[in-house]
């Protein structure tokens, strides 16, 4: 492909602009999105998409793509939840509906088991002020929607999947919210935390906050505690100072489809088949949660965003 026919190609496909770019480290990312048009309207948890031409660098150190040149001038567009930095530089809450851009936290996916990942090594060379692709709907069943204010909300994620938690935080702190929140992540290294400050800030002064960081390789004394353990072990109960109720309690799951085990219904007997090993859906269900069902329109109180 020419230079002037890549030229071409960003300018037909491309529709915003990064206005932002922190790389938290090699394989982590918050950036800032600016539409050419405006913000599309939605609501905190929700996803677009974002994308770049096949004809953009990858990323050295990741595993090799196998392109076949009728494929090059094709846009690769993957699902992103909508993240928030909750607070702005000042330590104020953000005024995130002045912002005129969507904040994304990404981690570089290196290698996948049947292909070559295609987004992620190329989002990894994009800088600030370079072009790309921004969905122009925000879209996404994985929101506040039923939640009351004296009620205890729980997001539990992995990794980037704490990107929708980070801005469903921000609305519920923006309302007042009275009930408790307690928000835990699960990431391998304590540098895989990338609000982690912000975090901590928020918990001096919003006393009804908790956030709980769990680092499965850097937990010395302690062996890995993924986010079952939490619910297995009391601790999440203990944390939080009072019994899981699910008359008053919405627990959100986002991230590994393994943490969060979403069950398969047989098709003869109807029955529901749990993932082994046993994820938190399975547990919820057992303590008389109930789980959202967007096909049926049955909003229960477990709430779930799988990211593969
Ligand atoms: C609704 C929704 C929201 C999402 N939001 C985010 C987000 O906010 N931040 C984010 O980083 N990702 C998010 N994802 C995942 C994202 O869409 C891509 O799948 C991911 O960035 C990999 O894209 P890729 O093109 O590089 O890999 P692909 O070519 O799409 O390869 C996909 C494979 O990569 C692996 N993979 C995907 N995501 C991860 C991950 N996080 N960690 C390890 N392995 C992974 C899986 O094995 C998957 O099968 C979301 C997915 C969905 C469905």
């Amino acid at each position: 492909m020419t230079p002037d026919q890549i030229v071409e190609l960003r300018k037909s496909k491309y529709n915003a602009t990064v206005v932002y770019l922190h790389k938290v480290h090699s394989d982590l990312l918050i950036m800032r999105v600016r539409p050419d048009t405006a913000r599309p309207p939605h609501r905190p948890g929700q996803y677009t998409t974002l994308g770049l031409g096949l004809w953009e660098p990858r990323i050295p150190g990741c595993q090799e793509e196998a392109l076949d040149p009728v494929e090059e001038s094709k846009l690769a567009r993957r699902s992103y939840s909508i993240s928030c930095s909750i607070l702005s530089e000042q330590g104020e809450l953000l005024d995130y509906q002045q912002l005129d851009a969507l904040e994304f936290y990404v981690v570089l996916v290196r290698q996948a088991e049947r292909k070559a990942p295609v987004l992620t090594p190329r989002l990894f060379m994009l800088q600030q002020g370079d072009r790309l692709h921004l969905g122009e709907k925000i879209a996404g069943h994985y929101t506040l929607e039923g939640v009351k204010p004296t009620d205890t909300v729980i997001f539990l994620g992995t990794g980037t999947g704490e990107a929708p938690h980070n801005y469903m935080l921000w609305e519920l702190l923006r309302q007042g919210h009275p009930g408790r929140i307690l928000s835990a992540c699960c990431v391998r290294y304590r540098k895989d935390l990338a609000y982690l400050a912000t975090h901590e800030q928020l918990m001096q002064r919003y006393k009804n906050y908790t956030y709980v960081p769990l680092t499965t390789r850097e937990n010395p004394g302690k062996g890995k505690v993924y986010i079952q353990d939490l619910i297995t072990s009391g601790e999440l109960e203990k944390t939080l100072g009072q019994p899981l109720d699910p008359k008053s309690t919405h627990v959100f799951l986002c991230g590994n489809p393994k943490m969060i085990g979403v069950p398969e219904k047989d098709v003869v007997t109807g029955a529901m088949r749990f993932p082994q090993p046993q994820g938190v859906i399975e547990l919820l269900l057992q303590r008389g949660f109930e789980l959202d069902q967007p096909a049926k329109k049955i909003r229960g109180n477990i709430h779930y965003e799988e990211y593969w």
